[in-house]
C-alpha cells in the first residue's frame, strides 16, 4: 500500500510536469525576425520585433520603435525569416504510409492493435510540430475510431507534444465505398470508414461522430477509380445527393463543416449539389464545377504531390490510372487558381511516409502555378479562414496564438527551404530552437 502511495505520488509529480501547456499570461518574450512574412500581407518586413505574452502575440514593431521589456526573454531570429506557425489541412496520424511491402494499408486493421496505432500517432504528431506545423486537419483515423479525439486531447493537456488539432474521427461512406475491399464475400472485414446506407444512416452517423468530438466530418463522395476505354480517368460515386445533404445539415446544425474526398465525374458533382464546404483532392474539375465552387464557397484541398508518387509500372492498368491521376489533377489545379478557388494546403500525409517532409507539397504547388507567397499563405492565413480561425491562426499579428517558425533563408527564393524549419514555436512555447540566439 504504502509503495503504491509513493509511486502514484511519483506519477503525479512527472504528468504535473508536462501539463506545463501555455505560459501564464504575464511572461513576456520577444522575438526578433530579420525577415517577417506574416501570413497575410504580401509583402515582407524586415527588422520586425514581434511581443508576446503568455501565448498571445501582443504586439509586432518595427525593431527601430520597440521597446523591449527589461524582463522579457529575447529570442534572437535577425537572420532568419519568421512565419506563422504553418497548417497542413489533410493529413493522416494514423496512417503510416501504406507501403505494400509491410502490408500497406489492410495490415493496419487487420493485425495491428489501436494501442500500437495510437503510440505511432503520437509519432506522428510530434513529427508535424516539428516541422513547423503548429495545426492540423486530420482528416480520419481509417479504423481507429476515435483515437483522434485521444491524441488531441492528449496534446491539449500537455502529456505529448503535438500540433494543435481539428479531428475528423471515422469518416463516413457507402456499402462498396471504402477499404478494405477484395475479400471473400464471406468473411466479415473491418472497414477504414462508418459505413451508412440512406440519409437517416447518415444523419445518425455525423451525429454520432459529433458526439463523439468530431470537429469536422470527412465524407468520401468517390472510391474507386479506374481509366476507361478512351484512357478517361473514371471514379466510383458513393453518397447520394440527399445522403450527403442529411449530414450537411447536420453538422452545419452544430456549426461544423463536411470535407468532401471527391476525384471528379458524378461524384464531385454529388458533392458540390450536397452542399460540401471543401473538397479534398478535386483531381478532374470542370469548369461548370470550378463556377459552382466559387458560387458556393467552397474550398479545394488540393494534396498535389501525393498523386506523383508510389506510380505503378507504366504498362500496367494501375499505372495508367496514377499517370491519368497527375496529369488531371495539374489541369484541374491550374485552372481552379486561375479561377480564384480558395486553395488550402494539405498533403495527405500519413499516405505518404511520416518520414518525408511535410513540406514537400510546396515545391508542387509552385510548380504548377502558385506564387510562392501564395503557396505560403495557403498553410497560413487561407487554412485557418477555412478551420474558421481567421485572425488567431496562420498570422503573425496582435491578437493571434503565439504559434511562430523560422527558417534559415528566404523561402520566397527558394520554397523548398521550408522542409528544414529550425524553430518553433507554438502557443508561446518553444519546441525547436536550432536556429534561435536566446539571451
Ligand atoms: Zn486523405
Amino acid at each position: 500500500m504504502t509503495k503504491r502511495i509513493i509511486l502514484l505520488t511519483l506519477l503525479s509529480c512527472s504528468i504535473l510536469g508536462w501539463t506545463q501547456v501555455s505560459k501564464p499570461a504575464s511572461t513576456v518574450t520577444v522575438i526578433k525576425a530579420g525577415t517577417l512574412i506574416d501570413g497575410v500581407s504580401s509583402t515582407v518586413r524586415r527588422n520586425a520585433v514581434i511581443t508576446i505574452r503568455g501565448n498571445v502575440i501582443a504586439s509586432v514593431d518595427d525593431a527601430s520603435a520597440a521597446k523591449i521589456p527589461s524582463d522579457a526573454t529575447v529570442i534572437d531570429l535577425s537572420r532568419a525569416t519568421v512565419l506563422p506557425g504553418l497548417i497542413d489541412a489533410h493529413t493522416h496520424i494514423f496512417l503510416q504510409g501504406e507501403d505494400p511491402a509491410e502490408g500497406g494499408y489492410d495490415i493496419q486493421l487487420l493485425k495491428y492493435p489501436l494501442a500500437f496505432r495510437a503510440a505511432r500517432a503520437t509519432v506522428s504528431a510530434r513529427r508535424a510540430l516539428e516541422q513547423g506545423f503548429t495545426t492540423i486537419r486530420d482528416m480520419e483515423t481509417e479504423g481507429a475510431g476515435y483515437g483522434d479525439v485521444g491524441i488531441k486531447m492528449a496534446i491539449e493537456r500537455g502529456y505529448i507534444p503535438g500540433p494543435r488539432m481539428f479531428v475528423t474521427t471515422r469518416a463516413i461512406s457507402t456499402t462498396g465505398g471504402y477499404a478494405l475491399d477484395g475479400y471473400a464475400p464471406e468473411i466479415q472485414v473491418p472497414k477504414g470508414a462508418q459505413i451508412i446506407d440512406g440519409p437517416i444512416e447518415a444523419r445518425k452517423a455525423a451525429r454520432e461522430q459529433l458526439d463523439h468530438g468530431a470537429d469536422w466530418i470527412k465524407v468520401y463522395m468517390t472510391h474507386r477509380s479506374w481509366t476507361g476505354k478512351n484512357g478517361e480517368l473514371i471514379s466510383q460515386p458513393t453518397l447520394t445527393v440527399e445522403e450527403l445533404r442529411a449530414i450537411v445539415d447536420e453538422a452545419h446544425g452544430w456549426g461544423r463543416k463536411v470535407a468532401c474526398h471527391a476525384y471528379g465525374g458524378e461524384g464531385m458533382q454529388r458533392a458540390l449539389d450536397g452542399g460540401c464546404d471543401s473538397i479534398e483532392h478535386g483531381l478532374m474539375l470542370s469548369d461548370a464545377q470550378i463556377a459552382q465552387m466559387i458560387r458556393q464557397g467552397t474550398w479545394l484541398c488540393p494534396t498535389l504531390y501525393i498523386y506523383y508518387t508510389g506510380w505503378a509500372p507504366a504498362d500496367t492498368p494501375e499505372g495508367q490510372r496514377d499517370r491519368k491521376r497527375a496529369s488531371e489533377h495539374e489541369i484541374s489545379f491550374r485552372k481552379a487558381l486561375k479561377a480564384g478557388v480558395k486553395i488550402a494546403f494539405g498533403t495527405d500525409i500519413g499516405g505518404l511516409p511520416w518520414t518525408d517532409p511535410i513540406a514537400e507539397e510546396f515545391p508542387t504547388m509552385v510548380e504548377l502555378g502558385m506564387t510562392p507567397m501564395q503557396a505560403i499563405q495557403s498553410a497560413t492565413s487561407r487554412a485557418a479562414e477555412l478551420l474558421d480561425q481567421s485572425g488567431r491562426l496562420g498570422v503573425i499579428a496582435p491578437g493571434a496564438y503565439a504559434d511562430v517558425v523560422a527558417v534559415d533563408g528566404d523561402p520566397l527564393a527558394d520554397i523548398k527551404i521550408l522542409e528544414s524549419v529550425s524553430f518553433v514555436m507554438k502557443d508561446g512555447k518553444v519546441y525547436k530552437a536550432a536556429l534561435a540566439e536566446k539571451r
